[in-house]
């Protein structure tokens, strides 16, 4: 078969595109609003939603994305709520929740485990993920999927300049580049604009902050899927120089994926 564009590298997402992520944090903002309510505050899920986001954006350029730095947030957040009346107990349920966070089982999405060995076995795997670092290599390990990565990046950020630099360290022409994530802002806008080709696997559960509008100008270089089965199958297409994508998978900008299966369903990001 001829492959006009060979994909030299393939990098994934690990939060809400490999393994669950953004559930781990609604149950703990969850366990927040509990805290509250023992603290005799009374505010509603909306309400507090809207304080830990503010506190939680505001902390990202002093401690990044992550566990840690989510429940420092939820900390101060505790703190400015209950005007100081929080005890120490209580703060230190929140440390006993990051410890959770920080150490509970990785499940992997359906198809995520067929997919990454799949394409192990043709092309170079590289993972790309934003947060803490020893949290972020601890995931990997504990998924299982260690092995099948030959290089892993935990960055600060996902901009279009950081993916350049992860391009230009590792000598790989961006034509030749293709990424999965879940997340428009953090994963596949970035992508599409720095490099080449972005697919877009969009989680059921995403953080508001992630939330970004397709911009026009890269939607050629995007493909959807509701699910990681069809991977290899959207890579395959991209090296033989195809147009297309039989459905249901497409490449945007064709209506958006319409059928939704499995526990995927359209929405972006995550943190
Ligand atoms: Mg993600």
């Amino acid at each position: 078969m001829a492959r006009r564009n060979r994909i030299e590298l393939i990098a994934f997402d690990g939060d809400d595109t490999l393994w669950h992520n953004e559930r781990s944090f609604r149950a703990g903002r969850l366990r927040f609003q509990r805290l509250l309510d023992d603290a005799g505050v009374r505010l509603t899920e909306e309400e507090i939603d809207a304080a830990v986001n503010e506190v939680e954006i505001a902390n990202i350029e002093y401690y990044g994305y992550g566990v840690s730095s989510f429940v420092l947030s939820l900390m101060e957040a505790a703190i400015d709520l209950t005007a100081g009346r929080v005890t120490g107990a209580q703060l230190a349920g929140l440390i006993e929740l990051s410890k959770q966070m920080l150490t509970e089982e990785i499940e992997l999405f359906p198809g995520a485990r067929a997919a990454v060995t799949a394409l192990a076995a043709s092309h170079p795997l590289m993972l790309i993920t934003k947060g803490d670092l020893l949290h972020q290599t601890s995931k990997l390990e504990r998924s299982g999927l260690r092995e099948d990565f030959r290089f892993v990046e935990v960055v600060s950020h996902k901009t279009a300049a950081v993916y350049s630099t992860i391009l230009a360290r590792h000598r790989v022409d961006a034509d030749r580049f293709l990424l999965i994530g879940n997340s428009l802002k953090s994963d596949v806008i970035p992508v599409a604009q720095a490099g080449r080709w972005a697919v877009h696997v969009p989680a059921a559960l995403s953080w508001s902050h992630e939330h970004a509008d397709m911009p026009t100008d890269v939607r050629h270089r995007i493909f959807e899927l509701t699910a990681l089965d069809r991977l290899p199958e959207v890579i395959e297409t991209i090296e033989r120089g195809q147009r297309t994508v039989k459905s249901p998978s497409r490449r945007l900008p064709s209506r958006r994926a319409a059928a939704v299966s499995g526990r995927r369903r359209p929405g972006e990001g995550s943190r």
